[in-house]
């Protein structure tokens, strides 16, 4: 058996990428000083691999953005929009326009890749000529051969999942583009060939998701086709995220290894594997090293996984891989000092994971003795967690389970309980509202900095924070606005000032991994058991609330969107964690409710962010995250307003689920596409409450009166008046103070002139 690698996080151990990459950006990096800078820490990640025992290692995994949009520039997908750019090789300046906007043009879209947290650069074809500007796997094959004596294996992105991933064609289009590509695909394989690399890894994870069977035709087509180019070099055809999606055709393909997911798969690949049986003249690539979480792998199962897979396929067409590029998880456990102990030593961030590899492919090769003693230690690291204190809340577990077998509902059916809810609110028609923060300024950074560093006092830092909602509050008197907010302003983050304030999270100090370009988060860990502590935010709210006779929503992230943007245990489905979160939110609900206050938002942001990619795997997701809603906010008394918010705008997929939350309110970012969503309406009724964005909070211009007049107008062409909320996108937080009272002004004046036509 041999070792391998997918791909290995490129920010460096101390975010090293980032700095320099913002640096350049600056200008207090020149260029030159910049690509040394980025060369050292690309030679680095490639001898720590190399340390680590790993056989293939990937080269090509590196980036100056993103692998995405080096793919699109390798092949000049240049938009005409950026029209610096005259040919030739894509220079730097270009890059960084198509990733980040320049003065005259914005950036190009970017999304998810897959079901990760990471971003990529959306390629555009247009009808110019393609041509093959520079061989970039071959570039970083010699680089990493000349300078470390490593055998490289270049990775390219697959030419089906790039063409699935672009955008600018038409589905009838797809052949000409497939033939406009295959040729520049064939010509890196062969100068790959001739240059003598022996084998070259293919991502196509789009294998897992929900294909077509005639797309499947299609991909045989370009692989018989690549195959014929560059005959001798040898193909692993990866695979990545779930189980793939037609193994009888897939392993049937002329490339000379399969590599598969055997951690996200819902154990499809073996199942197909003992199914279907595998090739005796490929090499199967086995991701059993979860390339996606945190936690050290149980390594006794893994082997015995691995010996049943070579039940199937001779041990010395093996490789042993992570489930993915590790891309996704931080680089080192060396430096979280802050962690408990039990707790950092059952964690795996890329190095470790890597020794994980090394570990199994040395036991696997010399005998279980050879790594009896580093399977011990991480045995007992394993079993000292799951005993933990932690781990083991059983009022939590107890409690979680009962949810589980209950249906939570509100009492009253949505239109009695609103028109009980409307007899004591007594808004407008139209209300206007906002969706919670506002300004972050310098300010109050600085302020939560001065607490955080102990240079202010837990009553300085309050009183800080109360000056700021009750400067607040008056503003939005004087704006005229229905119904208030509190700000946000003691939040960082609205997932980690949850995770602060609730039992069984942890927090890294240098867990950071890259979301796109060179942001980078450090998702807080939920470690054990979720437990509610205490209140954690009727203090601002109770405070807020008792300045104004208007009602102040209280504010909270919801359980799908915690799990979502958190690393999470894996010892427990993640549906159990689901369920913990939205039992420990609930007595926040219940807090609130009981200190008065009676509209309360619970924002769902991320909750779409968890659909599995199968198909037939996204109702379960469903039931469990809508469930998970429902225990956080159905008991309420029928006056108390359940508000929620979700930044995205495929209403036409989602308003099912949307209505299933039965929230009284919904808010949704809508501003760049309120046309599109008319023929929504028409199509399916939404009966309740429902703010459709009027302006996007990503700019800092002013709406006018007028336009935001015809925004609202176009929204009670298709909903009923009685319904429509009037509201920005999304929250405030990144703007300035003086275009974020000028906007809502505008709003509130454009929200009462088409009142007046009532
Ligand atoms: N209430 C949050 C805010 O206003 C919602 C943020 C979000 O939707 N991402 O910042
Ligand atoms: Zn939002």
């Amino acid at each position: 058996m041999k070792s391998s690698n997918l791909g290995y996080p490129r920010i460096g151990e101390n975010r090293e990428w980032k700095k320099a990459l913002e640096a350049y950006w600056a200008g207090s990096l020149t260029e030159s000083d910049f690509q040394d800078k980025m060369t050292n820490i690309r030679l680095a990640n490639l001898q720590k691999q190399k340390d680590l025992g790993i056989e293939w290692i990937p080269v090509n995994d590196f980036t100056l953005y993103d692998q995405m949009l080096d793919t699109a520039v390798m092949f000049g997908l240049v938009p005409k929009r950026y029209s610096d750019y005259t040919g030739g090789k894509v220079p730097l300046s270009i890059y960084y326009s198509m990733a980040r906007g320049n003065q005259h043009e914005v950036a190009a879209e970017m999304t998810k890749w897959f079901n990760t947290n990471y971003h990529y650069i959306v390629p555009e074809f247009e009808d110019s000529q393609l041509e093959l500007l520079e061989n970039k796997p071959l570039a970083a094959y010699r680089e990493a051969k000349k300078q470390l004596g490593i055998e490289g294996k270049p990775v390219l992105i697959g030419p089906y999942t790039f063409i699935k991933l672009s955008k600018g064609y038409n589905k009838k289009d797809f052949p000409s583009i497939i033939l406009r590509l295959l040729p520049l695909y064939k010509q890196i394989l062969q100068e790959l060939e001739q240059e003598g690399v022996q084998w070259i890894q293919i991502d196509e994870p789009i294998l897992v998701t929900s294909l077509a069977k005639e797309e499947m035709k299609t991909i045989t087509y370009l692989y018989e086709q690549l195959q014929l180019a560059a005959p001798s070099l040898h193909i692993m055809l990866q695979t990545y995220f779930d189980g793939a999606e037609w193994y009888e055709e897939l392993i049937k393909l002329p490339v000379q290894g399969i590599g598969l997911d055997f951690v996200y798969d819902n154990g499809r690949n073996l199942q197909s594997l003992k199914q279907f049986g595998f090739p005796k003249d490929k090499i199967l690539g086995v991701g059993v090293i979860d390339g996606e979480n945190i936690w050290r792998a149980d390594l006794p199962a893994k082997i015995k996984l691995l010996s049943t897979i070579s039940g199937f396929v001779s041990k010395d067409n093996l490789w042993i891989q992570p489930s993915s590029s590790l891309l996704h998880v931080p680089v080192t456990t060396d430096n979280e000092t802050l962690l408990p102990s039990e707790i950092k030593k059952a964690m795996a961030f890329a190095d470790q994971k890597l020794e994980e590899i090394s570990i199994l492919t040395k036991g696997l090769n010399e005998g279980i003795n050879s790594v009896r003693v580093q399977l011990d230690a991480q045995q007992s690291a394993l079993t000292k967690l799951a005993n933990s204190e932690t781990r083991n809340n059983l009022v939590v577990q107890k409690q979680a389970e009962a949810a589980q077998s209950r249906s939570y509902s509100r009492h009253l059916p949505f239109k009695e309980r609103y028109q009980k809810q409307q007899e004591i609110f007594k808004l407008p028609l139209l209300p206007t509202t906002t969706i919670g923060s506002f300004p972050q300024t310098a300010e109050v950074k600085k302020a939560r900095s001065h607490f955080k560093r102990n240079e202010w006092t837990a009553s300085e830092y309050e009183s800080f924070i109360n000056e700021e909602i009750k400067n607040w509050i008056q503003i939005q008197e004087d704006i005229g606005l229905d119904v208030f907010v509190h700000g946000e302003f003691e939040r960082t983050d609205m997932v980690e000032y949850f995770g602060e304030r609730l039992g069984g999270f942890v927090f890294l100090k240098n867990g950071w991994v890259q979301s796109y370009g060179s942001r980078c988060v450090k998702p807080p860990v939920i470690s054990g058991d979720v437990d509610f502590l205490e209140p954690m935010t009727v203090r601002e709210s109770v405070y807020a609330q008792q300045l104004t006779d208007k009602p102040v929503k209280g504010m909270l992230t919801g359980p799908a969107t915690i799990l979502n943007w958190s690393f999470v245990r894996n010892d427990i489905p993640k549906k159990d964690v689901c369920y913990q979160l939205g039992l420990a939110l609930q007595k926040e609900v219940i807090a609130l409710e009981s200190a008065g206050i009676t509209m309360i938002q619970v924002d769902e942001p991320a909750l779409r962010e968890g659909l599995p990619l199968k198909v037939s795997d996204r109702q379960e997701y469903l039931d469990w995250a809508v469930s998970s809603f429902l225990i956080t906010t159905a008991t309420v008394q029928d006056t108390t307003q359940i508000h929620t918010h979700m930044c995205y705008c495929d209403f036409n997929s989602f308003m099912d689920v949307v209505s299933l939350l039965d929230a009284d309110v919904i808010s949704i970012e809508t501003s760049r596409s309120h046309g599109e969503l008319a023929s929504v309406f028409e199509e399916k009724t939404y009966e309740k409450g429902i703010g459709l964005g009027v302006y996007d909070i990503h700019s800092p211009r002013i709406p006018s009166v007028d336009e935001m007049f015809r925004m609202i107008e176009k929204g009670i062409q298709v909903l009923d008046k009685n319904q429509f909320w009037v509201n920005p996108d999304c929250g405030l937080k990144t703007r300035g103070i003086p275009e974020t009272i000028g906007s809502l002004k505008n709003m509130v004046e454009a929200a009462r002139k088409v009142r007046q036509q009532f």
